[in-house]
């Protein structure tokens, strides 16, 4: 029923699941070490450091580790068949629940990719145009002139242009909107990275009506004309 592969921490004897010794220790370890880290890639090397190796004598990876910490296993379930079959754990599910919680909220609150398309609707070329992103352009163009500006430099400029008295009151806004537990006391800069394409478009609607891009280095001359505040 194993597909004769046993859970790492397991091995498979006369049809029954059974610990492995110096599995069980590696996988108790991964789990105590994430509730301090809370990071993958730094259990993975610690693990790594201790001398501790894969099945087949390699190194830890995240994704190894990412697996051993979500396998229900850990907790001696197996849902392998349709019904779940209950061996010996591994760990308490107290610990098991606190982990998959930490990895719930971190796959949420992946810094979102790319930007493109955010300020779309509010770009307006010096020259009067519109201006756009194209399919997989990393600029801004104006469909008049061609005058162009980096996605990522306009966003850079937009950020830090927030003025102080909005960004207090637009990261409550931001925690709000999202639901989701955000580091306390963070800048304005950390919870925008926490936004994806389509929240930070709304916001941006939000607080500026215009931004005017100008014809020559844009850095020190672009125009971002907020809204009067809501709040
Ligand atoms: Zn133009």
């Amino acid at each position: 029923m194993f597909h004769n592969v046993a859970p790492y921490g397991f091995k498979l004897t006369n049809q029954q699941l059974v610990h492995v010794p110096q599995e069980v220790v590696v996988v108790q370890e991964a789990f105590s070490l994430f509730l301090i880290h809370r990071r993958k890639g730094i259990v993975a090397r610690l693990l790594n450091q201790k001398g501790f190796r894969t099945r087949k004598g390699a190194p830890f990876s995240d994704m190894q580790i990412d697996r051993i910490l979500r396998s229900s296993s850990a907790i001696g379930l197996c849902h392998k068949h349709r019904s779940s079959q209950a061996y010996q754990s591994i760990v308490a599910e107290e610990i098991f629940e606190r982990v998959a919680t930490i990895l719930e909220e971190q796959t949420k609150l992946k810094p979102a990719k790319k930007p493109s398309h955010i300020f779309a609707g509010l770009l307006k070329c010096f020259c009067g145009g519109k201006m756009y992103v194209y399919t997989r352009s990393p600029n801004y163009t104006c469909i008049k002139c061609k005058n162009k500006i980096s996605a990522n430099t306009l966003e850079e400029i937009f950020v830090a242009s927030i003025p102080e008295t909005l960004a207090n009151t637009l990261c409550q806004t931001i925690k709000q909107t999202i639901k989701l537990a955000l580091p306390e006391n963070s800048s304005f800069r950390t919870y925008w990275s926490y936004l994806n394409a389509e929240a930070k478009q709304r916001a941006a609607s939000l607080i500026c009506a215009e931004i005017i891009i100008p014809n020559t280095s844009p850095e020190d001359s672009i125009k971002i004309l907020f809204v009067t505040p809501l709040w």
